[in-house]
């Protein structure tokens, strides 16, 4: 038995183990951002155009969109598929907020379907028992970087004439059966916030190979308009349009940190895999589980508590939240991500996103329920995860995932030394 660190015991990852800096900037970025900043250019501009034109190369899409963030992205995914008010569009009951806030921005309702706890992405066998006459699409978020099993979901989606909208926000260059996330559904959403794999500051583009998507969700991007701002304008509205443009500067960023992106994947994918090697068979901890005909890409290693092997009887988020303080203590940067699951979200539960009770009062749809208790497998991961991100991202390599693997190690082969009414009053 070692002494925690938590309680006065030697740190487990020493400083300068693992390093934060997020992401490197080096001249290439300086280059390219000076010179949007002299170019006089700084709406949507030159850097914007050459950005979305290099970033479909990188993925293998047809069109591409850059847009203000990765949420107006996915509304702009959902708006251009062709849904309409009170249909109903199936997602996971765990995501960031706007993988369902989007849904409702055009007049739609989600939907949520329990997550597979093992992948911790929407339980693809339980998409069909969730689908209604009033089902039209699917977002398939592929969360933490791993992919959903995209040959599942494209076959239920043909099956039953469904839309599949694509948020892949986190999940930049990662495979499905060696295809890359993004080229299987209608629209895909990659966001370029600061935390993403490919960082702009804030930002997003949406990808399309389906021309008709694409003008739609181009006309809706701008105002409304039909044509871009570096055509020439007739200053007319044709449509409900949005202000989702980028502009050039964070866009010459993006594309400053395109040209790394396929290397801080590899590195992240190489870290990773050290990680999970590291972690098995570590009593009480349940690593992340990696299907063989995927291949993740890291964004986010999430590891989760296996409560049976522990004799606490409360709340399971507080012992969750013991261990955070004890593997933080121990010098392994960690966090929890989302506290609440989707259902549980005051946004979806109240059921009045635009007042009197809209869109679910539209009389084009059906009433549906949000029942905390129906996703099971959601609250469990919800309740026992914790989260390593910069561990494994560059400069970081080798050294540093095995430094994290150690700290996580020791907290969980002294389980038994966390109390949560020790470490949760003096935090
Ligand atoms: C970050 C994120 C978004 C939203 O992207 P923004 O660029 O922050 O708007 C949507 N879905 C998921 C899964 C995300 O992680």
């Amino acid at each position: 038995m070692q002494k925690l660190a938590v309680y006065g015991g030697p740190k487990a990852v020493k400083d300068g183990d693992v390093v934060n800096n997020w992401p490197p900037i080096d001249k290439i970025d300086r280059d390219l951002v000076m010179a949007s900043l002299e170019s006089g250019h700084h709406t949507y501009g030159p850097n914007c155009t050459a950005l979305e034109n290099e970033f479909m190369a990188w993925n293998g899409n047809k069109h591409a969109i850059n847009a203000n963030s990765g949420t107006a992205a996915l509304h702009m995914g959902i708006a251009s598929c062709g849904l309409g008010a009170g249909d109903h569009v199936l997602v996971t009951a765990y995501s960031w907020s706007s993988s369902a806030t989007c849904i409702m921005h055009h007049n739609c309702i989600p939907v949520f379907v329990d997550i597979n706890f093992d992948t911790m992405n929407i339980d693809e066998d339980l998409i069909e028992a969730a689908i209604t006459k009033k089902t039209r699409a699917i977002v398939a978020v592929h969360l933490h970087g791993l992919p959903c099993n995209m040959d599942k979901i494209m076959k239920i989606a043909k099956k039953h004439n469904l839309k599949v909208i694509e948020d892949a926000c986190q999940a930049h260059g990662a495979l499905f059966k060696g295809r890359k996330v993004g080229t299987f559904g209608d629209a895909t959403a990659f966001s370029m916030n600061q935390n993403k794999c490919l960082c702009s500051g804030e930002g997003g583009i949406m990808v399309t190979d389906d021309e008709e998507v694409y003008r739609a969700a181009r006309a809706l991007w701008s105002f409304g308009e039909t044509r871009t701002p570096s055509e020439k304008r007739d200053y007319h509205a044709y449509a409900l349009g949005w202000m989702y443009r980028s502009s050039d500067l964070p866009a010459a960023m993006g594309r400053a940190q395109l040209t790394k992106l396929s290397k801080y994947i590899a590195i992240q994918r190489k870290n990773g895999s050290v990680l999970l090697d590291e972690l098995q068979g570590v009593p009480g901890l349940i690593p992340p589980t990696v299907p063989k005909d995927r291949e993740p890409n890291w964004y986010n290693f999430v590891i989760r508590i296996d409560m049976d092997r522990t004799s606490w009887k409360g709340p399971r988020a507080r012992f969750r939240d013991a261990v955070t303080e004890a593997l933080s203590a121990e010098g392994v940067p960690n966090c929890v991500w989302q506290h609440f699951i989707l259902p549980d979200m005051t946004v979806f539960k109240a059921q009045n996103a635009y007042g009197q009770g809209c869109p679910w009062s539209c009389p084009y749809t059906k009433p549906v329920k949000y029942d905390v208790s129906k996703f099971p497998n959601a609250l469990r991961h919800c309740e026992t995860h914790t989260c390593i991100i910069n561990p494994l991202r560059i400069p970081n390599g080798v050294k540093a995932a095995k430094a994290v693997a150690r700290g996580v190690r020791k907290v969980f082969e002294n389980l038994d030394q966390i109390d949560p009414d020790r470490i949760l009053k003096k935090a």
